[in-house]
């Protein structure tokens, strides 16, 4: 396959997603089973408002029960994987498109192209990476889509305390660090993000 064939056009898909959502997250479910169901409640919740959802395209972790609840939701489902990554990270041939790419830049560039916003749920060194670098590109002005962070369990108090020290070290200034908004709670900061990406508050399907 080469890179960026998408496969699988979901019948369920025809209608055109209402916003684009690029959620990063881990490829293990961590030990709580509430990282779980926070990963169902998003995945759920875009479904549910007829989002899309851009994510990484493998079937472990929460990165496959966010996709796995929004297609159960009724709604598309992008999954952007580097050919490398395709039986280690499982890749998800359920999803509307599976894109198989060459490396994990083209994967990273792509679901950033294909995103209106960006939502980090707790992961790993990945997910860190993955969210440190739309930060990053927030700031120099390479984007400007909303990018958030969804601070289940307190599972980013860490780094938040760490990204304060940075600004009170003077490293970092207060405008780039509410870059970032911060949310405890999944439905709300969901409703903010895609509001900020310029999007109608959105509805939820059986009410349109
Ligand atoms: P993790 O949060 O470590 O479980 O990883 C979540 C996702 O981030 C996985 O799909 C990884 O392939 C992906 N990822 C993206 N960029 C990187 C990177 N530079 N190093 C490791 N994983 C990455």
């Amino acid at each position: 396959m080469t890179a960026h064939d998408a496969i699988h056009p979901d019948p369920q898909a025809q209608r055109a997603p209402t916003f684009s959502l690029c959620v990063y997250c881990g490829s293990k479910t961590g030990h709580s089973p509430e990282f779980a169901h926070i990963a169902i409640q998003v995945g759920t919740w875009i479904g549910q408002h007829g989002g899309q959802l851009v994510y990484g395209g493998g079937r472990n972790g929460l990165m496959g029960l966010v996709a796995e609840s929004t297609l159960a939701a009724g709604g598309t489902v992008v999954g952007i994987i580097p050919s490398a990554l395709v039986e280690r990270e499982w890749a998800h041939d359920g999803c509307t498109e599976l894109h198989v790419v060459d490396t994990m830049h083209d994967r990273k560039r792509l679901m950033a192209e294909k995103a209106d916003a960006f939502l980090a749920l707790p992961g790993g060194i990945g997910t860190f990476e993955e969210l440190f670098e739309v930060w990053t590109w927030r700031q120099l002005g390479y984007h400007d889509k909303p990018v958030g962070v969804l601070n289940s369990l307190g599972y980013y108090d860490g780094l938040m305390a760490f990204i304060d020290q940075v600004v009170n070290q003077g490293f970092m200034s207060d405008w780039q660090k509410q870059l970032v908004s911060v949310g405890s709670e999944a439905e709300p900061l969901l409703a903010q993000l895609v509001e900020a990406a310029g999007f109608s508050p959105p509805a939820r399907l059986e009410l349109l």
